[in-house]
């Protein structure tokens, strides 16, 4: 298939627009995308010849956006917007439609955590099973970690380019707000549960400030129900408090507060994000923080899944993995992340390369000499072989591997 670069074209109702235009112009564009989907039924990608479909949804507030063809992400040209990785690249693969459903309206998802709970006592879960069943059972619901890595697959933070340059907050902040818009969790518009940390500005403070004192008066008991929500940020530093931690984020002065024991139990979860190694290497700890409103109107962490990244944004599963996407992009590679989701178990390359044809693999091996360990690069050294990929492997002993793109 021929390609095109420079900014990405979407073809509407036979007109041909600029996504970027599109994007900010939703209301204007309104009528042609009204148009597009009556006359049409879909909108076109321009990144390809033959142009591939796109999903014209509408969400409930009557925004019109787009949306990558069920199964045709891979097909998109890697810079275009809506390019994604092949399904066996993601642990996104192991939902069910129960946990993650894409509408015409936009993307339901059922998180396991629930978001309200009822001051009568409660009736039996039944959600145990999805969580013990193990591979063959698809998962109806999805965990907190699970739904930080979608929101980072869908709003293609976990992928890098040089031409489009290092992500900021303001960036991430921007994607990630526009996907809450197009999103339900548990019956509930995600940009009602959901408070992203918006970048600090001495301009925008005062309106911020406000922005989260509005969140955090519709969380607490309303007459026989008691309403948390979900708080995605930094995490700058964590601090003691005489109850446990207080978690201290980047752009926001409002600490959130948590006991010790949950404390104790992220850091042993998420080793990676709170690691001392990866403060070395200017890394960045994204968490998802489910909240309560205590008594005196302090946000109270019941529950959280933690993220270590790379300065840019690009997730990373060790301190090493830090110093590779570094490397990646320092060399003008362009990448994408694979995400696992809450399949611990799922086999992923490190990175994906996606500058050569077919995209090319890294690796980066850390430690030696343990059993599990060893069974898993075997098994993963396994998979490659029969996908027939060109592997760049680090071992984390030796300097770095040759990363330049060859040719140039
Ligand atoms: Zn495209």
């Amino acid at each position: 298939m021929a390609h095109t670069t420079g900014p990405a074209r979407i073809q509407l109702a036979g007109r041909t627009i600029e996504l970027a235009w599109l994007r900010e112009h939703s209301t204007q564009a309104a009528t042609l995308f009204a148009r597009a989907r009556a006359e049409v039924g879909h909108a076109r990608c321009l990144c390809r010849r033959p142009a591939l479909r796109l999903v014209i949804r509408c969400t409930r507030s009557g925004r019109y956006h787009l949306a990558g063809w069920p199964g045709e992400g891979e097909h998109h040209h890697p810079h275009c917007p809506f390019n994604k990785l092949s399904p066996q690249l993601s642990g996104r693969d192991r939902y069910s439609t129960q946990a993650i459903r894409e509408t015409d309206d936009g993307v339901l998802i059922h998180l396991a955590t629930p978001l309200t709970s009822t001051l009568t006592p409660p009736e039996p879960r039944n959600t145990t099973r999805n969580e013990t069943a193990g591979e063959a059972v698809s998962r109806r619901s999805v965990g907190l970690l699970g739904l930080l890595h979608w929101l980072w697959e869908q709003t293609r933070l976990n992928s890098f380019h040089p031409q489009a340059g290092h992500l900021t907050w303001r960036t991430c902040h921007a994607r990630l707000h526009q996907q809450l818009h197009a999103t339900t969790i548990n019956g509930q518009p995600m940009d009602e549960a959901l408070y992203v940390q918006p970048p600090f500005t001495p301009a925008t403070a005062a309106v911020n400030a406000a922005a989260l004192d509005a969140f955090r008066a519709q969380l607490g008991r309303h007459g026989t129900t008691e309403r948390r929500a979900l708080v995605l940020g930094q995490i700058r530093a964590v601090t003691p408090t005489p109850y446990g931690v207080a978690y201290r984020l980047a752009h926001q002065r409002t600490p959130l507060y948590a006991r010790a024991a949950l404390h104790t139990k992220a850091t042993r979860s998420y080793r990676h994000a709170f690691s001392k190694a990866a403060a070395e290497h200017a890394a960045i700890r994204i968490a998802l923080f489910v909240v309560e409103r205590s008594a005196k109107g302090h946000l109270i962490v019941v529950d959280l899944a933690a993220m270590l990244t790379n300065r840019t944004f690009i997730p990373a599963d060790s301190s090493y993995e830090v110093v590779m996407a570094d490397a990646l992009a320092s060399h003008r590679r362009a990448f994408v992340k694979p995400l696992r989701y809450d399949a611990a178990d799922a086999v992923l390359p490190d990175f994906v390369l996606t500058d050569v044809t077919p995209a090319a693999y890294v690796e980066v091996y850390g430690i030696h000499g343990q059993h599990a360990y060893e069974r898993r690069k075997a098994h993963k050294q396994d998979f490659y072989q029969r996908r027939g990929r060109q592997v760049i492997a680090w071992d984390v002993s030796q300097p770095l591997p040759q990363l330049a793109l060859p040719g140039r």
